[in-house]
Order: structure tokens, then sequence, then C-alpha cells
């Protein structure tokens, strides 16, 4: 499914629909059970939405060790989220009263709302990377080496548009080199996953390049 951040909510919009959340009873099925689907269903449960996880194997959070998932599972069971898991859905269709979906051993379910979180596709059509030689892989995601270089003179990539590792931390230290610092590229260290890892809270990332900038550069006050 292609993830078009573009054309999502205005702030009032956004502030709307939370606003319905806790108004307006309806059932929900989410499908997908990495940490984005973990965490709204819990969510979403707790803002008293009926809400369904969809799980194509047997276990949520498959790459966290068990004894977490085992924890995580049981929270959400007692919390009230309906869990299923072996579900793969087939097909999707619109019905009276919401969206119809055939799983894979045939049998079907009715949803008011449906909502999926299993992956993303960046949102690179229409940028004209067909004139480049930009290399794209076969998810969609922007080919760029360690030092976030494309195959493409002069166009860098980064954060989930590579598809490194989805994270607002790999985000933010990402830094193409040549844009930071032409001379020291070659003594830079790549992006590894220790630096990655929040080993503190995440400070908010707005303002802080700027501040950061000046800093090291002594041109801040
Ligand atoms: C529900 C959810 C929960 C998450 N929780 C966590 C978490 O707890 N911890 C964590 O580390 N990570 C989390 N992530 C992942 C994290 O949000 C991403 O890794 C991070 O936002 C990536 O930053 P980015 O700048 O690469 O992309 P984004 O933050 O997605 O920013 C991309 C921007 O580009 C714009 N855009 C898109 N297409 C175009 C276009 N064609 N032209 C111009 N602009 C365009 C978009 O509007 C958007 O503003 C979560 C993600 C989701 C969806």
């Amino acid at each position: 499914m292609a993830f078009h951040p573009t054309a999502t909510l205005s702030p009032e919009g956004h502030k709307e629909s939370w606003d319905k959340l806790g108004s307006e009873h309806f059932d929900l099925v989410i499908i997908g059970g990495g940490y984005i689907g973990t965490e709204l269903s819990g969510f979403l449960e707790g803002m008293g939405v009926e809400t369904h996880l969809l799980v194509r194997k047997n276990r949520i959070l498959r790459k966290f060790d068990p004894f977490i998932t085992d924890a995580v599972t049981e929270e959400l069971e007692k919390g009230g989220v309906n869990i299923h898991f072996n579900t793969s859905s087939k097909s999707f269709k619109r019905v009276d009263g919401g969206i119809e979906i055939t799983f894979e051993d045939d049998t079907t379910a009715v949803f008011e709302k449906v909502l999926w979180v299993a992956g993303v596709t960046p949102n690179i059509e229409g940028l004209g990377l067909e004139n480049t030689k930009v290399e794209v892989d076969d998810r969609g995601r922007i080919v760029s080496d360690a030092y976030e270089c494309t195959t493409e003179d002069g166009v860098y990539a980064i954060g989930d548009v590579t598809g490194k590792l989805d994270l607002t931390p790999v985000a933010i230290r990402s830094r193409p080199s040549p844009v930071r610092s032409p001379l020291r590229r070659e003594k830079r260290r790549p992006l590894g996953l220790r630096q990655c890892t929040d080993r503190r809270l995440q400070p908010s990332a707005h303002g802080h390049c700027g501040t950061y900038l000046k800093r090291r550069t002594g041109k801040i006050r």
C-alpha cells in the first residue's frame, strides 16, 4: 500500500477525528502486528474503540524477545484488544456498514474501519527520478550508501525513504557527509546501529538542527 503523507489531514482535521473517538463507538481492525500496529491497538482500545488486531504469524512483534512479546500480548488482551493470530487478509470490499475482509481461508468479516499498518512504500512517484541515475530497489526504496550518497552525483537520501532502519533517531542522525563537511567525509564513520538506539529520552527534533550546527561552528551566543 502506498504511503502518501502529503495527503494527511490538516491539524483541524486531526483534532476533529481524535475528538470523535471519545464520543463515537465503532469497531476497527488493525492489520499488522509490528510495533506500530501493537502500539495503536492498545491506544485505540483505551479510547473506547472495539479493536481487532490481525497478525499474519503466531506472534506480535516477532523480532522482539519472547518474554517481551508474551507480556505485551497478555496486557493487550487484558485491556480488551482482540488479537487474531495466523490470519492473513486476501481482499477487501466496501459493503453496507463497513469493509468486508476475505481471509486466506475464504472466511469473511465486516469491520466499520480498517487500519493498514503492514508496511509502507516511499512516496517517490513524480519526483522524476527516472531522469537520473538514482537507483530504486524492488521495494521502492532509494538506494544510498553508508554516507547517504545515492547512485547519482549530488543526490542524497536519508531516513525512511532508504529503508535502512525506519526509526526517528536514524533519520535525525543521518547527515549527507558532503553537505555537512566535505573535507571530513573520509574520517566520518558510517552511521551504525549503536548511534541509532535511543539510549536517552529523545528530544523533539524540531528546531534542534540549526542550534546544533551553530554550536559546532561556534556561531552561537
Ligand atoms: C505510527 C508511527 C509510530 C512510530 N513510532 C516510532 C517510535 O516510537 N520511535 C521511532 O524511532 N520511530 C517511530 N516511527 C518511525 C518514525 O516516524 C520514522 O522513522 C521517521 O519519521 C522517519 O523520518 P523521515 O524524515 O525519514 O520521514 P517522515 O517523518 O515520514 O517525513 C517525510 C516527510 O516528507 C514529506 N513527503 C512525502 N512525500 C513527499 C514528496 N513527494 N515531496 C515532498 N515531501 C514529501 C512528508 O509529508 C513528510 O513530512 C513511527 C512511525 C509511525 C508511522
